[in-house]
């Protein structure tokens, strides 16, 4: 049971910054359209608050 892989992660986009929210480990930016991947942008954990 791979519950947790689809929890949404923070993205800082290495090119502009940009914090985003994408599934999996990977997502795209909203602003500037880079690839993020886990190990290339810099992922933050999303914490438990909220739901
Ligand atoms: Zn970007």
């Amino acid at each position: 049971m791979a519950r947790a892989d689809n929890a949404p992660r923070s993205f800082k986009c290495r090119q502009c910054g940009t914090i985003f929210t994408a599934r999996g480990e990977t997502g795209t930016c909203p602003i500037c359209g880079c690839e993020c991947r886990a190990g290339e942008c810099a992922m933050l954990e999303a914490s438990d608050e909220g739901y």
